[in-house]
């Protein structure tokens, strides 16, 4: 995610552009994880992994990891011509020609209007902002705040979506990949990204206001390859998060950091591990709210949903319908009193 909150605060200008930029790191874009480079980098790391594990960590279709050559381990057939990895690309594409409506008529009121407000009420509170000088320390600060607070709101929009029959109906669409692509990270309700992104842009809009407040609007994030410090090194390894092969931190540091692998797990079919590891780049919220989960070296993780709402989330059209024929059902029963409990009906 590029720079943030310079300029008048008031003004809301550099908002706007972080909304917009932000929009561009949340569905897929020149600064997104399907950004050219970071593509190779995937590639690369994973070759490494391949050397390092003498072949292991790749898994099939079926979520087991199994022996291969190089080229079934860098681009597994049985994955990518799977029709989830197809339904993948429909999916992306939908949302990449939805970008410009959320990003212009909603993210762009959003993001200043919280960055505004945030500066607002600080202001109310405290009197006039002590407009420090910025150094190197000071922008390295304000990558981290906004790295935690962006990873905050994810946690809780995502536990949301898991814990709601509503939000549920909406995210089922990102669960029902059979096998993991890069691509699958775009693989949502386009319903969603509006959602997903209001609660990230709140994250980075509040540290913007704050750090606007505090430095009189004059400090940006240092930033490598037009993204922020932290966030590209999260990006780093962040396809990994939707990849067959399963990159894995310490089991130590996987209590403080998501490893993408631990995404894996979360996209898991099996009843012990749903609705865990909800969190994007820190454990911290996951921990705090009893939804870490955190595998066995090879442990396996087939993914999907229970075969009969896999059913009907299968095809392009079925994932674009399913939300809404859901949504529709809940809010009848609502009306009518006979309100099932939330996911799958159990
Ligand atoms: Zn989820
Ligand atoms: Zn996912």
């Amino acid at each position: 995610m590029s720079a943030a909150a310079a300029g008048d605060p008031a003004q809301g200008g550099i908002a706007h552009r972080v909304a917009v930029a932000l929009y561009g790191a949340i569905v897929p874009g020149a600064q997104s994880s399907l950004y050219w480079p970071f593509l190779v980098l995937t590639v690369v790391l994973a070759l490494a992994l391949y050397v390092m594990r003498s072949g292991r960590g790749a898994k099939g279709a079926d979520g087991r990891e199994r022996p291969c050559t190089l080229r079934e381990y860098l681009l597994p057939s049985a994955i990518y011509t799977h029709l989830s990895a197809r339904v993948d690309i429909g999916l992306y594409l939908i949302d990449r020609a939805m970008m410009p409506v959320w990003g212009l008529a909603f993210l762009g009121a959003w993001a200043p209007f919280i960055e505004r407000s945030t500066v607002g009420v600080l202001q109310r509170a405290f009197g006039a902002g002590p407009r420090l000088a910025v150094n190197v320390g000071w922008k390295l600060l304000f990558g981290l705040v906004t790295l935690l607070l962006v990873d905050m709101c994810f946690f809780f929009y995502h536990l949301m979506m898991h814990r709601t029959r509503i939000g549920w109906a909406i995210h089922k669409v990102h669960h029902s990949a059979e096998v993991l692509t890069p691509l699958t990270r775009s693989r949502e309700h386009f319903l969603e990204a509006p959602i997903e992104a209001a609660a990230t842009s709140f994250g980075l809009s509040l540290s913007g206001g704050i750090f606007a407040y505090v430095f009189g609007g004059a400090i940006t994030q240092i930033t490598v390859m037009n993204v922020g410090i932290f966030f590209f090194l999260y990006t780093l390894n962040g396809n990994f998060r939707h990849y067959h092969v399963s990159f894995r931190y310490p089991r130590w540091l996987e209590y403080w950091l998501q490893s993408p692998g631990m995404h894996h797990t979360h996209h898991s079919i099996l009843r012990k591990h749903w609705d865990s590891n909800l969190g994007l780049v820190t454990s911290i919220w996951d921990r705090l709210f009893g939804t870490l989960y955190i595998a066995e070296p090879n442990e396996e993780t087939p993914w999907g949903l229970p075969p009969e709402h896999q059913a009907q989330c299968r095809t392009l059209s079925q994932n674009l319908l399913a939300p809404f024929r859901e949504i529709h059902a809940i809010l009848r029963e609502s009306r009518t009193g006979s309100l099932r409990p939330r996911r799958f009906g159990a």
